[in-house]
């Protein structure tokens, strides 16, 4: 029998230890301290002349992620609070997202904005207070807004080259004026692909929930999250665990710059492509998330959704879930049943401590 020695020994040697070393090593770089972290797969820079706006919540274009690729996006902080809390978790899982700050949050927590900057994270904005109906305040308020927020977010980061020209419209109230300002100051405008509720009343359970469930009716696409809430500080690890468990990677979005050229792209790739077995519900989810194209006045304030694949999760069944908060696959979904309920995300004012009304609208 080898002693352990002879065994260490033979594996210096061994071209296999090598690679394996070489594995373990490469893996603790990309994520130290957790070689099984989710980790960040790439990072695609991206031009915002070329492409202004992103989502197919409400345009015709997204990011051109390849299947189960996932961006992450978190809106309305920084709040200390919650942000720190969520950045520990990206850190932890080494995962790079992208962070709608409105103005005046980063103006009193610079050094929670600070912080998203120095891990790596990109960083847009979101207005400078996250006024309620964006879309459809004066011209001049709509610039003030989105100028002011850009202003203090900067301030926050010491430079305004910290800031990417990225914006999210406050509860995604889009308007013809505030994109056509947007374009003019060479701004992209992030829509997203799906959300996951968590501005709502909702349990972290129902969040992580919401948020497999529409990707898994997507494949891919732009997670819609909020830094602020504590339900999503709770569900993020649990979000996380399961992206890579079934085989999603993250993706890393960047402006284009000098250093980091636009990733090549073609242009089919920015719009939203379903592979065969996704169909009856990914058509089903972009005609009907959101409705948000539709002119203002004749939006419900409430769109549900429903659906007849069996390729989904039954969020609305209290079955679905077992006692780790982990969904379980749906076989049986009927027609009927409702896949979740959907408003406006954060369409209200929000204050600096990051407290929301209880209800929206
Ligand atoms: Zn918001």
């Amino acid at each position: 029998m080898k002693s352990n020695f002879a065994i260490a020994a033979h594996c210096v040697v061994s071209i296999a230890c090598l690679l394996t070393g070489a594995i373990a090593a490469s893996a603790a770089v990309d994520c130290p301290g957790n070689p099984g972290a989710v980790g960040t797969s790439r990072t695609i820079s991206v031009d915002p002349t070329e492409h202004r706006r992103i989502g197919t919540m409400q345009y015709p274009e997204t990011l051109p992620l390849r299947d189960h690729e996932v961006v992450l996006t978190f809106d309305d902080g920084p709040l200390p609070a919650h942000t720190n809390g969520i950045l520990d978790i990206l850190a932890g899982q080494c995962v790079k997202a992208t962070f709608f700050m409105v103005g005046r949050m980063a103006k009193e927590f610079p050094e929670t904005a600070r912080r998203v900057y120095d891990e790596g994270h990109s960083i847009g904005t979101h207005s400078e207070n996250h006024p309620f109906r964006f879309g459809e305040m004066a011209p001049e308020h709509i610039k003030s807004e989105i100028d002011d927020g850009i202003a203090h977010v900067s301030e926050a980061l010491g430079d305004p080259a910290k800031v990417a020209p990225f914006f999210r419209i406050p509860g995604l109230r889009r308007a013809e004026g505030v994109e056509a300002y947007l374009a003019e100051l060479g701004i992209m405008v992030w829509s997203a692909d799906f959300p996951a509720d968590d501005w709502r009343h909702i349990s972290s359970t129902q969040v992580i929930r919401l948020a497999l469930s529409r990707l898994e009716a997507k494949g891919k696409g732009i997670l819609l999250l909020h830094d602020i809430q504590e339900r999503t500080l709770v569900a993020l690890p649990v979000i996380l665990r399961e992206l890579k468990a079934r085989g999603y990677r993250i993706v890393h979005v960047v402006p284009a710059s000098q250093a980091m050229p636009k990733t090549p792209t073609e242009q089919q790739q920015w719009f939203f492509n379903v592979s065969p077995d996704r169909t009856p519900m990914s058509k089903l989810s972009v005609q009907s998330v959101w409705l948000a194209q539709a002119p203002l006045r004749s939006r419900p304030s409430e769109v549900v959704l429903k659906t007849k694949s069996s390729a989904v999760f039954d969020i609305d069944s209290a079955n679905d879930i077992d006692p780790k908060g982990v969904p379980k696959r749906s076989s049986d979904l009927s027609a009927s049943k409702t896949m979740g309920h959907t408003q406006l995300p954060g369409s209200w004012p929000i204050t600096a401590s990051g407290m929301t009304p209880g209800s929206v609208e």
